[in-house]
């Protein structure tokens, strides 16, 4: 970074603020209140705007360029869905209110439910997990829970297949089952041989990822849940990669008995950084008494039905009132309060905006642009499943004819092309992974600007391999030795010595 920091333009006596004349008696502070080594720069105010907007540009974001992060479905965010998370009438309404005074908020709730249980073919929904990782511990609960109702406690094992993310084992194992890791076949499936060895009366379920996170459509997936429900387990699906079945597939007719949904990736909220979330978990009817609550539930009353007497009407009028429900046997809370309700709020504006058929031609665009790239790209970097691709597809790393560069070369050199780098090294089954989900809101311009970078890089990694290595080098900081960064990061300015 070549601008000065705030610390060093700080001049004595400069100041950015003014303020009205005191009109009460000053009052000094208590003692010990203020800290006499508090060395707080003194700028003007064109000095700090300037600062905070140029620490502000350092970021990059989605708002900035293209996002290709695979698995991660970052797509644009549309800015209505903020306008509508800061209407007041959310904004300032309290999770202690009365929920008679809340009708509106859980009205909203309620109609996101009914969105996804029509998405998904769920026979029922649970607002409450804040992300998706917190979705898979919830819905495992309620295998757990079901499996405990029926008296079998005989089950001790998940069996996750060996592309699923990282978070399907960690999950697992917070509920006291012990992991099987199942194999994949060739053409990126799950391997039925593996998984029909492992199916027995030890077997609580199959945590599948469908699409997988090889971006590849399980073409047994029928086959895969009639042998985990032959063996009376339960079918979890991984909805992260939702993204590519909205208004197309729906999941419970697949045979899955609890998906849980990322609506900040498929429904589009800003994520990253850590959150805010929602991981909402759908299931079938015989799973819905175990749901975490509450759950919001309509409840359709003459009683309280204010009806208009001056027309001298007497037809009965249907009316309803918006309540909160603990299902039967519930595997309890699993958040406070609502879940998170702002992101709630911005993924039924987005249901809203778009409607059924913009949803699915979501979901088909996304399916396009991933097929065009992956098509586009496979020209030059080496494809290890060669079929057609859902939202997202996994390249195995560099050309082979470009010696000594890695992924993360690839990787590092493209932020000089000004793209954010795809996710890298996972799926852990394909060596050297580059994994690519451009997402439906990019366009056809911006695909054909990756593609290209990505070919000039593989161009590159032969003509002049260092050029790689020492990548990148337009950014505020260059090559970072990964390991020292995230053991000893450094998050402030110190002064120099
Ligand atoms: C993102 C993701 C998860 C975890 O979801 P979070 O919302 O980040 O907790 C799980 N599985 C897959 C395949 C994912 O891409």
């Amino acid at each position: 970074m070549s601008e000065p920091l705030i610390f060093e333009i700080s001049s004595p006596g400069r100041c950015g603020a003014s303020l009205p004349a005191c009109d009460v008696p000053p009052t000094p502070l208590p003692a010990g209140m203020v800290r006499a080594d508090l060395p707080l720069p003194e700028v003007s105010e064109v000095d700090i705007v300037r600062h905070y907007v140029r620490l502000s540009q350092l970021n990059y974001g989605v708002d900035k360029g293209f996002y290709p992060l695979g698995s991660c479905t970052m797509k644009y965010n549309p800015k209505v869905n903020e306008v509508a998370a800061r209407l007041p009438g959310f904004v300032r309404t309290h999770p202690y209110q009365d929920p008679d005074s809340v009708q509106g908020n859980l009205a909203l709730m309620f109609e996101l439910q009914e969105y996804l249980k029509e998405l998904s073919g769920f026979a029922a929904v649970s607002l409450q997990p804040a992300a998706g990782a917190h979705g898979e511990l919830t819905g495992v609960l309620i295998i757990r829970a079901y499996h405990q109702s029926q008296g079998d406690g005989k089950r001790t094992k998940m069996l996750i297949p060996d592309s699923a993310h990282g978070t399907n084992p960690a999950s697992t194992t917070m509920c006291g089952y012990t992991t099987v890791e199942i194999k994949s076949d060739g053409r990126g499936n799950v391997d039925l041989d593996d998984l029909r060895a492992h199916c027995d009366d030890t077997v609580a379920g199959l945590m599948l990822t469908n699409p997988n996170t090889l971006g590849l459509f399980d073409e047994h997936v029928l086959e895969i849940a009639e042998l985990v429900h032959n063996c009376g387990g339960l079918l979890y699906g991984d909805g992260a990669n939702f993204n590519a079945l909205m208004g197309i597939v729906k999941p419970a007719h697949l045979g899955f008995d609890v998906m849980h949904f990322n609506l900040h990736k498929t429904f589009s909220t800003p994520h990253g950084g850590g959150g805010p979330g929602s991981g909402p978990v759908g299931v079938s009817q015989r799973l819905a008494q175990f749901l975490p609550g509450p759950i919001v539930v309509l409840e359709v009353t003459e009683d309280s039905c204010v009806c208009d007497a001056e027309e001298g009407e007497e037809h009965a009028q249907e009316c309803y009132v918006l309540r909160l429900a603990r299902p039967e046997h519930s595997i309890g809370r699993m958040k406070s309060f609502y879940g998170n309700f702002g992101v709630l709020i911005k993924a039924y504006t987005y249901i809203r905006m778009l409607g059924a058929a913009g949803l699915r031609q979501a979901s088909e665009d996304a399916v396009l642009n991933a097929n065009y790239l992956m098509h586009r790209l496979k020209k030059v970097y080496p494809l290890p499943y060669d079929r057609t691709c859902m939202h997202e597809f996994v390249l195995g790393g560099p050309p082979p004819q470009a010696k000594d560069i890695h992924t993360m070369d690839v990787a590092k050199r493209l932020m000089d092309y000004g793209f954010h780098p795809p996710t890298v090294y996972f799926p852990l089954i394909v060596h050297e992974a580059i994994m690519i989900e451009p997402t439906e809101t990019e366009s056809k311009a911006t695909l054909d600007a990756f593609a290209e970078a990505m070919i000039t890089i593989a161009e590159e990694a032969v003509a002049d391999p260092d050029l790689l290595h020492s990548a990148p080098h337009v950014t505020p900081v260059t090559r970072l030795d990964e390991v020292k960064a995230a053991r000893e990061p450094r998050l402030r300015w110190t002064p120099p010595q």
